[in-house]
C-alpha cells in the first residue's frame, strides 16, 4: 500500500499568494471595471538584453549543425560558464576553483534541494521574515514540527527576528543551530547585511560547526561598494558557508531558468573531511539533475560578457529607479519605509499598527494597489507590507500616484 509523505500535510498550505489572489478576485467581483495595480510581484517584467538574445540564438544555432551539436553536458555546467563565474568572484577578491561552482536551473531549486545533503536531525534557523522556500522544504523533509497557528510559525525551527530595532538583521541565535539560512540583499525587507553583521554569523558558524546557506540572488542590486555581494568576502566563510545565486533577477532569467551554487571544498561539518560537502552536492546533482539547458547556458555566458554585463546593469538600474519612485512617493506622505536602496524590495510599515492583511484590504479598496502582506513571510513581518520594484515604470508611477492621492492616512 502506497502512502504519502505526510510532512506535506504540515505545510501551512502555500497560503500567501493564493490568499492574495482570492482577495483580489473578491475585490474585482464587487468592483467590476476597476483595474488593480500590482506592486506585489517578485517577477521581472523587462525584456532580455540584446547580447543575451544573441547568446541564446547562438545556442540554438549550435544545435542545428553536426559539428557543434551537444547532448548531455557536464552536470556541473559548461566549463566556460563556470570560468566566467569564477572570474566574476575574483573581481570581489574571492578565489574559487571551478570544481566549487555548480550551474543549475535556478536558485529556488538549489535553495530547496540543498537541505537534502544534511542530516535529518539538523536544527534549522531562518531569518524572520524570510523567503518561504527555506522553511517549506525543511517541513517537507521532516525537520520541523507542526505549524503553530497561534504563533504563526513552525515548531522546531529557530526564527531569527529581523526588526526595525536590529536594522532588519538579527543577532546570532542564542542556542546551538546547525543550518542557517541568510538572504542578503533580503527578500522581503530589501535590506542588506554589512560585512560586520555577516562576520558575526561566520564566527558563530565556525564556533558551532554550523553551515550558512547564503542566498545572494539579489547581490547585483547592491550599489554601495562597502556592502558584501558574496558571503565569501568574509574571512573564514569558505569553511562554514555555501552560496546560491541566479541569473533570474540579474538578467531577467526568471522564465529562462539559470542559477549556480558555490560549495567550497573547504566547507566541513561534524565528522566530515574537507571536500565532503562539495562531493555530496555533486553526487546529489548528478543523481537528480542532468544539467542546465545548453541553450540557456549560452545566454548566461553572454550575460557575463563585458557588453552583456553592461546591459544587465541597465536592467537593474531600471528596477532600482522604480524602487526610488516607490520609496520617495511613500515617504512624501509620511509612510515609514525600509530597503529599496540596495535591493529591489521596499518594506513599508502599515499605518497605525494595522495588521498586514487589514492593510492589504485597505490599500486595495482605497487605492486599487495590490501588495504583499509582510506577515506571510513570518511572524516578524506582521505590521509590514512588501512592495516590489519589478514592473513597468509607468505602472509603478501610476500605483504610487494612486497611493499618494487616495490612501486615507
Ligand atoms: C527570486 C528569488 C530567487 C531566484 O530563484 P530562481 O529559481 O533562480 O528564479 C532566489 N531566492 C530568492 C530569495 C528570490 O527572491
Amino acid at each position: 500500500m502506497a502512502t504519502i509523505n505526510s510532512n506535506y500535510n504540515k505545510l501551512a498550505a502555500g497560503y500567501l499568494f493564493p490568499e492574495i489572489a482570492r482577495r483580489t478576485r473578491a475585490f474585482l467581483e464587487k468592483n467590476p471595471g476597476v483595474k488593480v495595480m500590482r506592486l506585489g510581484i517578485g517577477n521581472t517584467t523587462e525584456p532580455l538584453t540584446p547580447s543575451v538574445i544573441k547568446g541564446l540564438f547562438s545556442g540554438v544555432e549550435k544545435l542545428a549543425s553536426v559539428d557543434t551539436y551537444t547532448g548531455y553536458g557536464d552536470e556541473q555546467g559548461d566549463a566556460r560558464l563556470r570560468e566566467a563565474l569564477k572570474k566574476q568572484y575574483a573581481g570581489l577578491g574571492v578565489n574559487l576553483d571551478i570544481g566549487e561552482i555548480f550551474v543549475s536551473d535556478g536558485a529556488k531549486p538549489d535553495s530547496g534541494n540543498i537541505q537534502s545533503i544534511f542530516g535529518q536531525d539538523n536544527i534549522i534557523a531562518v531569518q524572520d521574515p524570510a523567503y518561504p522556500v527555506y522553511v517549506d522544504t525543511n517541513v517537507i523533509a521532516g525537520r520541523t514540527g507542526f505549524f503553530n497557528k497561534q504563533r504563526g510559525l513552525y515548531d522546531g525551527i529557530v526564527y531569527m527576528p529581523c526588526t526595525e530595532a536590529n536594522g532588519f538583521f538579527s543577532p546570532v541565535p542564542d542556542q546551538k543551530v546547525d543550518l542557517i539560512y541568510i538572504c542578503s540583499p533580503n527578500n522581503p525587507t530589501g535590506t542588506v547585511a554589512t560585512k560586520e553583521q555577516l562576520k558575526t554569523f561566520v564566527d558563530y558558524a565556525r564556533r558551532n560547526k554550523a553551515v550558512i546557506i547564503f542566498d545572494a540572488a539579489y547581490s547585483a542590486f547592491i550599489k554601495d561598494d562597502s556592502l558584501p555581494k558574496s558571503i565569501f568576502q568574509i574571512d573564514g566563510a569558505a569553511e562554514c558557508a555555501l552560496e546560491i545565486n541566479s541569473f533570474s533577477k540579474i538578467a531577467g532569467f526568471t522564465g529562462v531558468r539559470l542559477g549556480w551554487a558555490v560549495v567550497p571544498k573547504a566547507l566541513t561539518v561534524e565528522n566530515s573531511e574537507p571536500g565532503k560537502i562539495n562531493a555530496l552536492w555533486n553526487r546529489r546533482q548528478s543523481t537528480f539533475f542532468n544539467g542546465a539547458s545548453n541553450i540557456v547556458q549560452e545566454g548566461g555566458l553572454a550575460a557575463l560578457s563585458e557588453q552583456g554585463a553592461k546591459e544587465c546593469r541597465g536592467l537593474i538600474d531600471y528596477y532600482m529607479d522604480n524602487a526610488l519612485i516607490i520609496k520617495n512617493g511613500l515617504t512624501e506622505i509620511g509612510i515609514r519605509v525600509f530597503g529599496g536602496d540596495n535591493g529591489p524590495y521596499i518594506w513599508m510599515q502599515t499605518l497605525n499598527g494595522m495588521n498586514s492583511w487589514d492593510f492589504f484590504d485597505k490599500l486595495i479598496t482605497e487605492t486599487h494597489v495590490v501588495g504583499t502582506p509582510g506577515s506571510g513571510f513570518g511572524p516578524s513581518g506582521e505590521g509590514y507590507f512588501r512592495l516590489s520594484s519589478f514592473g513597468h515604470k509607468q505602472d509603478i508611477i501610476n500605483a504610487v500616484d494612486s497611493i499618494k492621492q487616495n490612501l486615507v492616512i
